[in-house]
């Protein structure tokens, strides 16, 4: 048993993502918060995010929205979820705009761009990096809180529970040293699971850890077998995150080849699909990839709207205005995570969730392109308000000492033991539908 160092706060949130960070700022003022998070606060996928944040951008457009947003997840997305969603779009980009976000404009109207599955353009962004514009001035102004405290390269391997109440966590810093946080409310932000395959855009380090501890304490999940996979990342030999090429590219027109130079799906089809058809055209081939080509768009306007796609691109030898580019399927995004109500709520006393590593239907089956950053916003909005509402003081725990021992290979354990879980849940979800 080792000694821990013990803090004490009233709120505590695991990740600086979108989702822990607006959690943050939404929170009454009066309320000392402590955010930690794996690595430095800015390596999160929240900064990564290219395409852009959507949103209702007229009544007309809701029954359309609300109906991609379906089409897209396979109807099983949950319908109160989506409605929330959508109608509190307008509100969380005010918010944005009002910490400095800035989106593409023309004549001081916003400008809207398109994805696989939307019917019509009703993303906003700025350039192709969209995320990094929206999350760097939400840590910004989470920074110049008085009563938020963010402890980088501090990884939570544990929550403090008892009776299915939740009174804070337990992590590690960079030099393995303990601490217990306890708290009255814990919410979760840990983002994706990417770093569990070889093959993903997102960041190593998002393991899904908080579907492990989850697992430990008997916190409800939902669908974690929903992942979804994006068709078009840079095709490389190298190791590590795979680079993705937006959706919004092939928005503005651009197509898909096989090794004949051939076309042979609509690009504009929902992920899944799109997807499914360059694996099967790899397959057919023989080929780790298929191409891409920008060609149909101008140059001028690659250069200006997909600067970094550009530039990325030229560094490792490809003029995305000339010639196409290899494209491969990676792990993207997680449907599924810990399972929510419409107030960011788990199955136990004391801890919310959101943002990816929540699960509240919204997406139901594969989610919509460009939803996710706004799904994030909204819901843990929610969970802030939620928790400012309903506010108690937890009773005081028992202190207790840290068994190090029993975390000291817990990275290697807790990602096996989140495989195992989406396996099973993956054959559970077959056998329902062979039997269905
Ligand atoms: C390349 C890419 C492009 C994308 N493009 C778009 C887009 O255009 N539009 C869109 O809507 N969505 C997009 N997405 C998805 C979107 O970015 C994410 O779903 C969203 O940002 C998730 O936010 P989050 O706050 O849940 O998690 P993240 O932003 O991933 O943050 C997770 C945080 O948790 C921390 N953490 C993890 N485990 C622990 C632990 N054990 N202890 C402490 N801290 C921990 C991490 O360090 C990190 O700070 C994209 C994703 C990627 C990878």
């Amino acid at each position: 048993m080792t000694e821990a160092i013990k803090m004490k706060t009233d709120i505590v949130i695991v990740g600086s993502g979108v989702g822990g960070l607006y959690c943050a700022l939404k929170l009454p003022r009066d309320k000392k918060i402590v955010i930690v998070t794996k690595e430095a606060a800015d390596k999160s996928d929240s900064f990564l995010a290219q395409g852009g944040i959507c949103v209702l951008k007229s009544e007309d457009d809701y029954d359309s929205y609300f109906e991609d947003t379906m089409r897209a997840g396979h109807y099983e997305n949950n319908k109160r979820s989506v409605e929330i969603m959508i109608r509190s779009s307008r509100d969380v980009i005010n918010d944005l705009v009002g910490v400095g976000v800035r989106f593409e404009k023309k004549d001081g109207e916003f400008v809207y761009t398109k994805e696989g599955a939307h019917s019509t353009p009703r993303i906003l962004f700025h350039e192709d990096v969209t995320g990094k514009e929206i999350t760097s001035h939400l840590l910004k102004a989470v920074r110049a809180l008085d009563n938020v405290e963010i402890i980088e390269h501090f990884t939570m391997v544990d929550i403090i529970e008892k009776d299915n109440e939740c009174f804070g966590i337990i992590g590690r810093d960079k030099n393995g040293e303990y601490t217990s946080i306890t708290a009255d409310y814990t919410v979760l932000g840990t983002g994706g699971i990417g770093g569990l395959y070889k093959n993903s855009t997102n960041y190593r380090h998002l393991t899904g850890d908080s579907l492990a501890v989850a697992l430990l304490h008997n916190i409800k999940l939902k669908n974690i077998d929903y992942i979804q996979i994006h068709p078009t990342t840079l095709y490389s030999r190298k190791r590590g995150r795979r680079f993705l090429i937006s959706e919004s590219v092939r928005g503005e027109g651009a197509v898909l080849f096989n090794s004949h130079m051939r076309r042979f799906v609509d690009e504009l089809e929902p992920r899944d699909v799109v997807a499914k058809a360059i694996a099967e055209e790899m397959e057919k081939d023989g080929k780790p990839y298929v191409w891409l080509s920008m060609k149909p768009i101008p140059t001028e306007q690659i250069k200006s709207h997909f600067p970094n796609i550009y530039k990325h691109c030229l560094e490792e030898g490809y003029d995305v205005t000339k010639e196409p580019i290899p494209v491969v399927p990676s792990q993207h995004y997680f449907m599924g995570g810990i399972k929510v109500d419409e107030y960011s709520k788990t199955s136990m006393d004391r801890l919310y969730a959101v943002g990816e590593t929540a699960c509240n239907g919204v997406h139901g089956k594969n989610r919509l392109a460009s939803n996710s950053l706004l799904e994030s916003l909204v819901f843990a909005k929610r969970a802030a308000n939620r928790i400012a509402k309903t506010y108690s003081k937890a009773k005081a725990t028992r202190e207790r000492k840290i068994d190090a021992e029993k975390y000291k290979n817990c990275e290697e354990t807790y990602k096996k033991a989140v495989l195992a879980a989406i396996e099973k849940e993956r054959e559970k979800h077959e056998q329902h539908n062979d039997g269905a």
